[in-house]
């Protein structure tokens, strides 16, 4: 993999007064870290473990943090680990990393690609793979200990590392919480947490002050109706029609009733029913998403999708019982909203760290991420969540050029230039840090 930025050009851009030796200090150190980290890399990505089984990555990441003489939790939450890092009087820092992997067989054709299979709770056989880049995450949670250990003469106050299981499936963070992550452990000043883009250049990163990521919720609807032979209609409600009105309803939920100004989504992602061509079946069901920022309008959305749903029975002349039954998912992802102050003063360090040039301000997205909970408790923790670049610099030119769709996030093709993101991400999480908790 190409470096894209020499660490020679790296340190020369720290002015000499705001980071000074620190700055050169810091580089020094990622640099020392990085063929035991890019290894570590290796090692997790080739050992990719689904949600809430992160069983092994859950002991190395343990391991890891225990030589380095943390206080190590593990099993917290699922499979969480939690590394306590004190050292002296001073704020506390919570640094979280995800540690799970998707059900996908990589096709990336690299020499390093996960092999692994493993058998899904469906009881299917599926291939595994960290299309979703939390094998850096790990990887830089790793080495943000380590520069952070080796430099613990020029910061004070504890550092809390989180292994955070089963981001994908939108129950880990919620799972560590409620087994009592900020009672157990000092309350975090900040919480912060990076996450690999498949958009921006490795050696990169973004930033979203306010609201970054959506609220996402999973619905399924099962539309009732009476079937039978499909040559007489008249003696049937037909659950395909109404299932087929609701979706067109359910249009007009983010196109007439909600502000153009606020985001939200409604997305029929599975529509399923009837066996045959000449019978009316008895029920078809639905698989929804909904994404928005607002409290307001996530339960808006909720509370119209009932409305048509109900709406479209009575007109059809269903009786109560018949009105189509809604489950929502209770893995609900509330939104990330980046404090902005915060934001504020970590993009500044990161321009001083990296170069203006290196630190991009980046728009919102409807996609979601569980770590927007750890802001979301009483104790209203300031969270910072950010983009780090992974396209390989040669894949970002041929995109440019045309040549090449680049993959997203969750691709079996997805790739990082894994050695200069972990360079970016060891550099950018450890000066965030050291920001916060400067003597
Ligand atoms: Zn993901
Ligand atoms: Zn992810």
């Amino acid at each position: 993999m190409k470096t894209l930025f020499p660490l020679l050009i790296v340190s020369i851009l720290f002015p000499a007064g705001l980071y000074g030796q620190n700055g050169q200090g810091l580089t020094r150190s990622v640099a020392a870290e990085q063929a035991y980290l890019e290894a570590l890399y290796l090692h997790l990505h080739q050992n990719p473990e689904l949600s809430f089984y992160e069983f092994e990555t859950a002991e190395r990441m343990a391991q890891e943090m225990a030589e380095l003489g943390l206080t190590v939790h593990s099993s917290y939450g699922g499979t969480g680990v939690v590394g306590l890092m004190q050292n002296g009087d001073g704020p506390t820092v919570l640094v979280r990393a995800d540690m799970d992997a998707l059900p996908l067989e990589e096709a990336t054709g690299l020499d390093y690609a996960s092999t692994v299979t493993t058998t899904d709770e469906a009881g299917n056989t599926v291939g595994v793979m960290h299309a979703c880049g939390h094998d850096i995450h790990m990887t830089v949670l790793i080495g943000t200990a380590r520069v952070l250990h080796a430099m613990r003469d020029q910061w004070a106050g504890t550092v809390i590392l989180i292994a955070q299981p089963a981001e994908e499936r939108s129950g880990g963070a919620k799972a560590m919480l409620a087994d009592g992550l900020f009672e157990e452990f000092p309350i975090p000043d900040y919480a912060l947490a990076l996450h690999v883009s498949a958009s921006l250049q490795a050696g990169t990163v973004g930033y979203c002050p306010g609201y970054m990521m959506a609220n996402v919720d999973m619905m399924d609807i099962t539309v009732y109706g009476e079937g039978g032979h499909g040559a007489y209609p008249e003696t049937t409600k037909d659950p395909v029609v109404l299932a087929s009105r609701i979706v067109m309803g359910l249009q007009t939920i983010v196109s007439r009733e909600i502000s153009a100004l606020e985001p939200a989504v409604v997305t029929v992602g599975a529509i399923n029913g009837g066996t045959k061509g000449n019978i009316i079946p008895g029920e078809v069901t639905l698989q929804l998403t909904m994404r928005s920022y607002s409290t307001e309008v996530r339960q808006g959305i909720i509370d119209k999708i009932e409305r048509i749903c109900r709406g479209v029975a009575i007109s059809a002349g269903l009786s109560e019982d018949q009105y189509p039954k809604i489950v929502l998912r209770d893995e609900y992802t509330p939104s990330v909203f980046n404090d902005p102050a915060l934001s504020e003063r970590i993009a500044a360090v990161f321009r001083i760290s990296l170069g203006t040039a290196r630190v991009l301000e980046v728009g919102p997205s409807m996609v979601g991420e569980d770590f927007g909970r750890f802001g979301r408790t009483e104790e209203a923790v300031p969270i910072l969540l950010y983009w780090l670049g992974a396209v390989p610099q040669e894949r970002m030119e041929a995109a440019e050029a045309g040549e090449l769709n680049l993959p997203s996030l969750h691709s079996a093709y997805f790739y990082p230039d894994y050695s200069t993101t972990i360079e970016t991400g060891v550099q950018t999480m450890t000066s965030a840090v050291l920001e916060l908790l400067k003597k």
